[in-house]
């Protein structure tokens, strides 16, 4: 990963450039309401080892907005987490929530950790010290975690247990993503994977093309990355590279995913996968392919690589994978981006379904949750697109317009006090 010092002045650069398309409402004194976040928690939080050593890790809440409703967004363990990473995610999150128009805010977290370094039974102890850290910060009707980058359901199960302890009460809505056997939601667990298909196949649809014979490249092969190469591969897509944090692999014919889930599995290198051509991960986002998607980490496309890519569609998975100077270069290159606030919206999507499951005590059947996230991936993939074609913007100049209206709209019928 790149140096996350810079994700909130990429945030800041986004919206400036879509100043010029937005409603006339929203003023620029309204506009700086939105560069900074509502509130920022941080603490020290201290675990006991296994070898009975102490350790410190530090830890960060990020809660951007709740105009919309309460805020929303995964906590990630991962040695670069920052307080600024944290801040500009958290405003991905609340833009994310309302393209989708969602009732919801932003928010985002995480730990400076190196997960693999923790036994199981650590990273229990570290999960619930977050909880604890930040149980003022936290609830159903204030902020809302769920996995992101490292954190999984049972990461999930843990604090919300924590936070439950904490209470003294049942509260299945404080954290989503969890496990089906204490309130998840069916279908969460490949909700992202699902939603940017939906959205990469509604572009083929509005274009008047098809995914089948296509060829693709996936930088990454998380849960989110593997999932989403599988859906391409089931619909008819070739992929001819793929990643992980060390090394890629590219097949001229095709990969079969399969393999590669299954070396993954085995914690194995990719490139033991036999017959393949090794790359670094810059290379691998060279490789000419219809469909490129960056499913890793922020900071992926820069100003000095992306020039090199050779994609005609880049569907972002990750969230912040390209910064404001490479999205001026895609686009006088005519490389088209599907961004990443409309593109891997399902994850969050479906976590407003598990929270609106909670609530109710009951749950839908995985064909429910995924039709439902269907329709709304569709309708807010149109709104985005139809916005773009008539502004003659970029995707993500148009689904940052329409989500930035969204929230200043409800700030301004909240009112501001005397
Ligand atoms: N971490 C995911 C994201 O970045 C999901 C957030 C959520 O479900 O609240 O969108």
């Amino acid at each position: 990963m790149q140096p996350t010092a810079s994700l909130d002045q990429n945030v800041l650069a986004q919206i400036a450039r879509v100043r010029p398309m937005l409603s006339e409402f929203l003023t620029d004194e309204l506009l700086e309401t939105i560069k900074v976040p509502e509130h920022v928690a941080e603490a020290s939080l201290v675990i006991r080892r296994d070898d009975d050593s102490l350790a410190t890790y530090r830890a960060y809440r990020s809660r951007h907005s709740t105009a919309r409703g309460p805020a929303k967004g995964g906590i990630r363990f991962h040695p670069m987490v920052s307080r600024e990473e944290a801040i500009a995610l958290s405003m991905w999150m609340s833009f994310k929530t309302a393209v989708l128009d969602l009732p919801l805010g932003g928010g985002k977290g995480g730990i400076v950790v190196d997960p693999k370094s923790l036994s199981r039974r650590e990273l229990e102890r570290l999960s619930r010290a977050y909880v604890r850290a930040f149980r003022h910060d936290l609830g159903p009707a204030l902020d809302v975690p769920a996995p992101d980058v490292n954190t999984n359901g049972e990461i999930m199960a843990w604090m919300t247990d924590e936070y439950e302890t904490l209470a003294g009460q049942s509260a299945p809505g404080s954290f989503t993503g969890k496990p089906l056997s204490i309130g998840g939601s069916l279908g969460r667990d490949r909700a992202t994977a699902l939603g940017w298909f939906i959205a990469l196949s509604r572009f083929y649809e509005r274009i008047g093309e098809t995914l089948v014979g296509k060829t693709a490249v996936v930088q990454g092969s998380g849960n989110a990355g593997l999932t989403m190469a599988h859906l391409l591969a089931d619909a008819g897509v070739r992929v001819i590279g793929i990643s992980d944090s060390r090394e890629g692999i590219h097949l001229e014919s095709w990969l079969d995913i399969g393999t590669v889930s299954k070396i993954k599995a085995e914690r194995r290198r990719i490139s033991e996968y036999s017959g393949v051509l090794t790359t670094t991960n810059d290379e691998l986002l060279e490789i000419r392919a219809d469909i490129l998607v960056p499913a890793a980490v922020e900071n992926q496309i820069r100003a000095d690589n992306a020039d090199k890519i050779r994609a005609g569609l880049m569907v972002e998975l990750a969230n912040g994978p390209t910064t404001p100077e490479a999205d001026m270069t895609l686009s006088k290159k005519g490389v088209t981006v599907i961004p990443d606030i409309l593109a891997n919206a399902g994850g969050v999507t479906v976590s407003y379904f598990e929270q609106v499951q909670n609530a109710m005590n009951f749950s839908w059947t995985r064909d429910e949750v995924e039709s439902r996230l269907s329709d709304r991936m569709i309708a807010s993939f149109d709104a985005v697109y139809d916005r773009s074609i008539n502004a003659g913007s970029t995707l993500r100049d148009a689904a940052l317009a329409i989500a930035l209206e969204r929230i200043i709209r409800a700030k301004i019928d909240r009112g501001f006090g005397w």
